[in-house]
């Protein structure tokens, strides 16, 4: 039974200079396009589960016109919900209105997604956004008094130049915001984009922890919970929708570029608009053999703060991660740590969790 869903929305009516995303400038024609055929992908690949989540992601869903989401909205309608759903849809201040956030709520909508990534105005102008503190507190509050009460924002640091100052600003800018999820991203100067192609540098490495580390400490003192490398919650409201990819749990994606994983097989669809158009949506499966889904889980269960729960991950693979790998090394020099039923990165050490990741795998037995 797959209990979660995501739908890809790539359409934005500016491209930031740093996105490496699957999108397109917003053009009203094409939107309608796709939309018809996003409902017919999801007719013909949705079995009909039950979802605890849906989350409609992009791009950036918000640019749509109220006609448009309607019909967005109106296509989730054919999918089953728990009574517990999480329902969420990622948004821009730039193109939110009160009139949109009606119609999100009226659909069950319960989560907004909020890119706010820096409100230091050469910052964000280097990002290609432009959004003033009056129009994300206006937002906010109409959200809030719809009856949204579970908003994560973005925060993005390690811009060039940026100072811990800086990340000071931005926090207690998010922090009188009063919202109760927090994910926080690094810049990453991706190849092909604008900054890329300027040959803009990332800051040094030691900057970069530093500011991490500032950022878990005062997100921990304001009483958010570090539940995973870059995702920040106060008590209650963790992304169920996120944790579902953490857990190796499997999921549809529907939609341009949006990948699945489902009956042991990572599905990737096309990120051709035309393709897409005339029914092409797969662009490459993959099936995920034992071997591969026991090195997914432990990378992926790694990045949270549970880690592996050793008990389920003998009941799902029918083997003990211990008889898998050896990681006994991990342990002793503190890289790792195992208490109850969990093994799990110790916080902080998760600004090393690739290359500590990279070791328990290389300790892998022959069984
Ligand atoms: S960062 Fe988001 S809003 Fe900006 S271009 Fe990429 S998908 Fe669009």
């Amino acid at each position: 039974m797959i209990k979660h869903a995501y739908i890809h929305i790539p359409f934005c009516e500016k491209i930031c200079t740093y996105c490496d995303f699957c999108k397109m400038f917003y053009h009203e024609k094409w939107v309608n396009e796709y939309l018809d055929q996003l409902e017919k992908e999801i007719k013909t690949k949705y079995n009909n589960d039950t979802l605890e989540t849906i989350y409609i992601g992009g791009g950036t869903p918000s640019c749509l016109n109220i006609k448009q989401l309607e019909q967005l909205l109106e296509i989730t309608t054919n999918l089953k919900k728990s009574t517990n759903l999480e329902f969420t849809i990622e948004c821009n201040f730039e193109n939110t209105t009160k009139e949109k956030l009606q119609l999100f709520h009226k659909f069950g909508v319960n989560r907004l997604s909020f890119g706010i990534e820096t409100i230091n105005k050469k910052q964000a102008e280097f990002l290609g956004r432009n959004i003033s503190k009056k129009q994300i507190i206006k937002i906010l509050n109409t959200a809030k008094f719809i009856g949204f009460t579970n908003i994560n924002v973005d925060l993005m640091y390690a811009f060039p130049n940026q100072t811990i100052i800086d990340i000071k600003e931005d926090l207690e800018f998010l922090f009188s915001l009063d919202i109760n999820h927090i994910s926080t991203y690094s810049l990453i100067i991706e190849k092909n984009t604008k900054i890329g192609l300027q040959n803009i540098k990332s800051i040094s490495e030691d900057l970069e922890y530093e500011m991490y580390n500032y950022i878990c400490q005062e997100l921990g003192k304001r009483g958010f919970i570090h539940y995973e490398i870059s995702n920040f919650a106060k008590p209650n409201y963790k992304s169920k929708h996120n944790l579902c990819y953490w857990k190796n749990k499997e999921y549809y994606g529907f939609g341009l570029g949006a990948s699945s994983y489902l009956e042991n097989k990572r599905i990737t669809n096309t990120r051709s608009l035309t393709k897409y158009l005339q029914e092409e949506y797969i662009k490459e499966e993959e099936i995920i053999i034992k071997e591969e889904q026991i090195e997914y889980e432990i990378i992926l269960n790694l990045r949270t703060k549970e880690g592996i729960n050793l008990k389920k991950f003998k009941n799902k693979y029918g083997i003990e991660v211990k008889d898998a790998y050896n990681y006994f090394s991990l342990l002793l020099h503190g890289l790792l740590k195992e208490e109850q039923e969990n093994l799990f990165i110790p916080e902080d050490k998760w600004y090393i969790s690739n290359e500590i990741i990279v070791k328990l795998l290389e300790g892998e037995k022959e069984v």
